[in-house]
């Protein structure tokens, strides 16, 4: 209920603040991450990222990322003895609506356009794929995101905005080279809806759902999430060794003398 209880937007003011892109950037990054945001990234939009259908005209897009509560997060999914799971899932896109909705309100009184789309339904906009461009993360092999500072246990919202901004890029760290020798995900969905491996999915190689086996699933259990729980990245005692374990990989890659990895090299990674 409270993620879909959305505030009021107010006018956009008269007077633009000048600042520069790079001023506006920092303002709006700090707005946000004091407005209940955990983590701020800027894309210039693609209508890639638009649901057809749907217009949006603002040429940039701020994502928004809100960390979940591992010690929460790890009870799902839900039945009627056990809710704290979704309960988190829901206080985090509570949490998204609020911020997103701050965010795009103090950018219209700077004399700009703003408008949220907060997760989970939001509407015209695809959350994952500028979260990716603006350095959130990684996608994953369960088809989320996976961030450096919070692993899978993230959820997203969005403003998008004419407000002159400068693109944060996107920044690897070795999730998806970590998916290619990780099954973690694969076994624990029970539906058994995530595929091994990349598919061709219009026209582009990429880790695959089928949503057609989750969503019965996740409609049973009144929400899963089981992937993002269950992902080594989530773990916050193991997250530090995971990015230190990439981050020697991507240095041997780099140099041209990358030892293939494993399965039983990846999980030793975690373990
Ligand atoms: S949300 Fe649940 S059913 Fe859907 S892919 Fe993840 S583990 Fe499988
Ligand atoms: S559980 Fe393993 S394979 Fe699945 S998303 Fe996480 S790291 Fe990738």
């Amino acid at each position: 209920m409270a993620a879909y209880s959305y505030p009021e937007l107010i006018p956009v003011a008269e007077e633009e603040n000048a600042a520069s892109a790079e001023q506006l950037s920092a303002d709006a990054t700090a707005f946000a991450l004091s407005h209940q945001a955990d983590a701020v990234g800027i894309a210039a939009m693609d209508p890639l990222y638009v649901f057809e259908g749907y217009t949006v005209d603002e040429p940039w897009v701020i994502v928004l990322g809100l960390a979940h509560n591992y010690e929460r997060l790890k009870e799902v999914p839900s039945d009627e003895t056990n809710g704290v799971g979704v309960v988190d899932i829901g206080d985090q896109y509570a949490k998204g609506t609020r911020s997103s909705y701050a965010l795009a309100n103090w950018i219209r009184s700077q004399g700009y356009t703003a408008n949220p789309y907060p997760g989970p339904s939001a509407s015209a906009l695809v959350l994952i794929p500028p979260a990716i461009a603006a350095g959130l993360g990684e996608l994953g092999k369960h088809g989320s995101l996976i961030s450096p500072k919070f692993g899978s246990g993230v959820r997203l919202a969005g403003v998008t905005t004419n407000m002159p901004l400068v693109a944060t890029g996107p920044s690897r760290f070795g999730a998806d080279d970590f998916c290619s020798t990780c099954q973690v995900c694969t076994r624990a969905c029970p539906p058994g809806a995530i595929s091994k491996e990349k598919q061709m999915v219009r026209g582009v190689e990429r880790w695959y759902v089928d949503f057609d086996k989750c969503i019965p699933y996740f409609a049973e259990t009144a929400s899963c999430g089981i992937c993002i729980a269950e992902c080594p990245w989530t773990r916050p005692d193991v997250r530090p060794k995971l990015l230190a374990t990439m981050a020697r990989r991507m240095a041997d890659k780099a140099d041209s003398s990358h030892v293939p990895t494993s399965e039983a090299s990846t999980r030793k990674a975690y373990q």
